[in-house]
């Protein structure tokens, strides 16, 4: 049995305005469960008032990016620091919808993941295949690119999360097999054990995601090597959510 926490995150991407962002906010913390830690992951200019509604709760605030830099003439943009200073403790980085919108690059996410982890905040560093990847038999090779690519040097069981989120299952209501999520958990594993060290493989926790849901979380939550998810479209809907953490084993 693995003694990792299992972690329950939610993204909540471009989606609330303040008042239904804190009363979902409100309604998630009303109903968590103690057998997985909580995140939920409003847009930039929803975390203050998502943390002030979560004072005094155990779920965690995150954010969905940061800039690279600290500082700067970088418009728009927001830093690492900022987010931690605003309440984080959590960053996403380098989801297939900023890779896609943005195009941002691993050597991106590399640096994102650096200035995260020097704003003491939790990068939680996406990777997966596209469907063509998959049915070409590519998806291990994918993977590991992305891993070796977004992975600074300095990755800890404390200070980095990976997600597997095949591109292909992201709000399609498609998921992988359980064979196919284990897999790629494994071979993710193995590779953090190769480039870092064994006790950090053992420690990183690797969520799943893409189309988790209640129906479908408790089957996704067991399969070996599965330490939580992350969770788009059913995170808006805190009945859902909640459902979803209740099937951590
Ligand atoms: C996501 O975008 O990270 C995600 C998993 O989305 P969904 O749950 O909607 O597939």
């Amino acid at each position: 049995m693995s003694q990792r926490t299992p972690l329950i995150a939610g993204n909540w991407k471009m989606n609330g305005l303040v008042t239904d962002s804190i009363a979902l906010a409100r309604a998630i913390a009303d109903g968590a469960v103690a057998e997985c830690d909580l995140l939920v992951c409003p847009p930039a200019i929803l975390i203050p008032p998502v943390v002030d509604a979560l004072t005094n709760r155990t779920i965690a605030v995150g954010a969905q990016d940061c800039h690279f830099a600290e500082s700067g003439a970088h418009t728009g943009d927001i830093s690492a620091a900022m987010l931690r200073d605003a309440g984080c403790s959590h960053v996403i980085l380098g989801h297939s919808e900023r890779r896609a919108d943005h195009g941002e690059s691993d050597k991106l996410v590399c640096s994102k993941t650096v200035a995260a982890h020097a704003a003491q905040l939790v990068a939680i560093v996406c990777v997966g295949e596209t469907l063509e990847e998959r049915d070409s038999g590519k998806t291990l090779e994918r993977i590991d690119m992305q891993l070796d690519g977004s992975l600074p040097d300095g990755v800890t069981g404390e200070n980095t999360v990976i997600a597997y989120e095949p591109v292909w299952a992201i709000g399609t209501g498609r998921t992988p097999t359980p064979a196919d999520v284990a897999e790629v958990h494994g071979h993710i594993r193995e590779r953090v054990a190769t480039r870092f060290d064994t006790g950090i493989a053992e420690a990183v926790r690797i969520l799943y995601g893409g189309s988790m849901k209640p129906s479908n979380a408790a089957a996704l939550l067991k399969i070996d090597g599965v330490d939580g998810g992350l969770i788009g479209g059913a995170s808006l809907n805190a009945e859902d959510f909640l459902a979803i953490a209740a099937s951590c084993p």
